[in-house]
């Protein structure tokens, strides 16, 4: 019943793959329109990279982001 999510993004520059485990009335509330930031206010950075990239299919790992000059 509250089983959470899995939420999989793949990098584009590496084809990484990174997922992270979510609630699922959170990602309900994301999906609805709420900004990330807002639904996961505690959450680290990469986490949130993961769950825009989930949604957007647009995902950097934090390895390419460094090499991102
Ligand atoms: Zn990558």
């Amino acid at each position: 019943m509250n089983k959470s999510y899995q939420l999989e993004a793949t990098c584009l520059t590496c084809k990484g793959e990174a997922y992270v485990l979510a609630r699922p009335d959170l990602v309900d509330k994301y999906q609805e329109g709420e900004l990330v930031q807002n639904v996961w206010p505690d959450a680290s950075t990469e986490y949130r990279e993961i769950i825009v990239g989930w949604r957007t299919g647009a995902y950097i790992c934090p390895m390419c982001s460094l090499d991102d000059e």
